[in-house]
Formats: structure tokens, sequence, C-alpha cells
């Protein structure tokens, strides 16, 4: 019986760590085994992610899953709270900016008009308005912005160790192996297998494996078109530091740019042509050719600035659109899933959790209905266009 659980969850990143804690705490009430093969998380897409939030998205379900989140970590100190103590995650609720031009002015009022509709306070801006936010800003080419007071930034490995520990705590135990085989026989699981060639058995597996979910996928038999694509951020230091604070804006080139400790910058900008793969690379180049030209017309003060590091981190990108994938195999049932949130996977991690642990409790999603993200639609060739993916 000592290898033998109620669930296995394989990735104790963000993801399964808060379906395992939302498991836990809500009442499932069996053993729940959580997979991490590197308890450092090194390498794990959460603790390498810049730790935004936003609720300015164009499609109902990825507006209802950061409306939880949002109100999650806002209360995450006593939620996580163990033993009197409580994670601090230093969440900055600045709110996210979307800077607009004559171009995609249009796009940003029918979002805002669509945000206000489920209840997000997104606003307008004028140009002059926009300036008292961010009086460093150079508006020439701007007609507005679109701005979501309350979102923020927040260090998500603080937020990951929050869970880590909560669940723990709740009873949850994480064995620090690498699964490389999932047990199969038709269409029943059995377990899984680790690198070490113990077997463990269930018949309810999460895969919860962030930019590994494809592989963890075939070890199942299962098509899951998410693969990691590289994503480079960069800190700076501009010559004068601002005595204000900034919001995460994202500008409209693309680049977005947030206030790192000590009031350097954190920036970054997707870059679309970059192939799959494992490439952990960070490229200082890419920084001058694609992101330094557009910063430093947005903020003529960054015309001179110092590249004090960066890093490299991989988003889990699911090639059929761009959203998560989440919920049960709709044939291999007790196969879960928790994959390909494509760059907005840390602010859905708390609604994921939730939404999953009801699925796996009672088969129906009371909190948010994440039913448009199922695996199903893959099969049925159905897209969920979210338009404002960054
Ligand atoms: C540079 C960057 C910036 C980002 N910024 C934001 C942002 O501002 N806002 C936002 O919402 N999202 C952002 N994201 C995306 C976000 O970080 C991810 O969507 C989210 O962290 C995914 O969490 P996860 O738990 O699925 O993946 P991970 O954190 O990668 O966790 C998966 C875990 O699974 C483990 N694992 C994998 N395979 C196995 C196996 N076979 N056996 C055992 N363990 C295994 C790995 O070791 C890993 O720890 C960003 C990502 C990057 C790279």
């Amino acid at each position: 019986m000592e290898h033998t659980f109620d669930i296995i969850v394989v990735g104790g990143g963000l993801m399964g760590s808060s379906i395992a804690y939302h498991l836990a705490g809500e009442g499932f009430g069996g053993r729940i085994a959580v997979f991490e093969k590197d308890p450092t998380y090194e390498k794990a897409s959460t603790a390498l992610s810049v730790g935004g939030i936003r609720r300015q998205f164009s499609t109902e379900v990825n507006v209802r899953l950061s409306q939880y989140s949002l109100a999650f970590y806002q209360e995450f100190g006593e939620r996580m709270e163990t033993e009197g103590e409580r994670p601090e995650i230093d969440f900055k609720p600045r709110g996210y900016l979307f800077l607009g031009s004559e171009k995609n002015w249009p796009i940003l009022v029918r979002h805002q008009a669509f945000q206000k509709s489920l209840g997000v306070e997104t606003q307008l801006l004028n140009v002059k308005e926009t300036l008292q936010l961010i009086p460093d800003l150079n508006t020439e080419d701007l007609v507005g912005s679109s701005f979501s007071a309350g979102d923020g930034y927040m260090d998500p490995h603080s937020v990951l160790q929050g869970f880590v520990r909560k669940a723990k705590y709740l009873g949850v135990e994480y064995i620090h192996q690498e699964v490389v085989e999932v047990l199969r026989k038709g269409d029943r699981l059995e377990g899984v297998k680790t690198k070490d060639g113990t077997t463990y058995f269930s018949s309810s597996i999460v895969n919860a494996a962030g930019p590994y979910a494809g592989e963890v996928g075939k070890m199942a038999g299962i098509d899951i078109p998410v693969v990691p694509v590289r994503r480079m951020v960069y800190l700076i230091k501009p010559p004068r530091l601002f005595d204000y604070d900034l919001p995460l804006v994202i500008d409209t080139s693309g680049v977005y740019f947030l206030h790192e400790t000590g009031k350097q910058i954190l920036t970054g900008k997707s870059r679309k042509e970059e192939p799959p793969g494992f490439n952990y690379v960070w490229d200082r180049n890419y920084f001058q050719e694609a992101i330094w030209p557009s910063l430093a017309h947005r903020i003529p003060l960054f015309d001179e600035l110092k590249v004090v590091s960066g890093w490299t981190g991989l988003y889990e990108v699911n090639q059929w659109d761009s959203n998560g994938i989440i919920g049960e195999h709709p044939e291999v049932r007790g196969f879960y899933m928790a994959v390909g949130f494509s760059g907005h996977g840390f602010q859905q991690a708390p609604a994921v959790g939730k939404a999953l642990s009801e699925w796996i409790r009672f088969m129906r999603y009371e909190t948010v209905d994440v039913s448009p993200l199922g695996y199903e639609r893959i099969l049925e060739g159905r897209k969920v266009l979210e338009e404002e993916v960054i």
C-alpha cells in the first residue's frame, strides 16, 4: 500500500501544487502524491516567470480564471498560513497598462467593454491621463491606454513555495523523482514508473508537467500539442530611477516592462519566430535588436541604460490555440490535464487548481466553468480565440 495513491500529480510547479493544495484542503480525503524531479525548481517555468496577473483578456473563461486568482492572491498570506507563519509574496497591485496606437485602439476599446460586462473595472485613459501614470512616456504615436487597476505582479518563487508548504502541511506527499512511464492498460490507468525503477500505483493521474506536458502525454499515449518555447527576460537600470511606481506596461510594440526591486526594470518580448525546444540560452543580442529600440522610443530616458542581468525560461505553448488545456481526457478517464498555458499560467494557477479539484471530486465545475478549455476542443476541431496572448 505504501506505493498506492488515490491520485498522482506529475509536476510540482505552480499548477501541480495548486491542484494538490485545493484537493487536500477541500475534502478530497484520499492520498495525494506530487512527483517533482527538481525540488530546487531551478528551471521550472513558475520560478522563471515575471509573476504578472491581469484580467484584461478577450475571452470569458480567461477573464473568469484571473478574477478568481486575483482574489486568491490578495488573500494569499491568510490562505497559506502554516503554524502561524504567513508567506510574503510581495504583491504589487499597480495595474496593467496596455498602450494604444491608432492601430490597436479599436481592439482595446472592444476589449474594455467586454471586460466591463464581466465586472472588471478596466478604464480607457486618454493621453493626458496615461501620462499621469507614467510621466516619462513618449506619447507622440499613442491615442490612449487601457488600464486595469488592482491587477499587478508579485514574486513567483515565493508564491510557489507558499503553495508547496501548505500542500505538504495538508498531507500531500512530494516525491522527488522523475516520472518516466505512465502505466496504462487500454483506457485504464494503473500508475507511473520513476527513473529509479519504482512503480507507484493510481488510477488517477494529473499531467501538470509544464513545458514537459507533451512528453508526459506521450508516456500515456495521448497527443498533447504543448511544446517548450524559450522566453528571455532582461533586468535593466536606467540612468535615472523613477520616483513613481510602474504598472505592468504592454507597449504597442509587444515589449513589456515593470518595476523590479530597487526600482530597476524588468523587460521582455515574446519572439514570434522562436522555435520549440528546451533551450535555456540567454541571448543579450535579442535585447539590443528587438527590445531596446522600442523601449528607447517609448521612454527616451531608456536610450541610455545598463543591462544588469537576465534569464531564460520556457513558455509551455499550446500550439492548438495558445490557451490552457484543463480537465479530464474524454476517453482515458482518470487522466487529467492542466497544461499549455502559453504565458498566462502563473495568473491562472489558483483558479485552475480550484476548478480541477472540483471536477475530480464532483465531476462538475462550480466556481469557474473551464469546460471551454477542455481537451475535447482539440478532438472536435474547436479553438478558443484569445486576442490578448502576450
Ligand atoms: C519568462 C516567463 C515569464 C512569464 N510571465 C508570466 C506572467 O507574467 N504571468 C503569467 O500568468 N504567466 C507567466 N509565465 C507563464 C507561467 O510561468 C507558466 O504558465 C506557469 O508557471 C506554468 O506552471 P506549471 O506548474 O505548469 O509549470 P512549471 O513551473 O514548469 O512546473 C512543472 C514542473 O514539472 C516538473 N516535471 C516535468 N516533467 C516531470 C516528470 N516527468 N517527472 C517529475 N517532474 C516533472 C518540472 O521539474 C517542473 O518543476 C511566464 C513564463 C516565462 C517562462
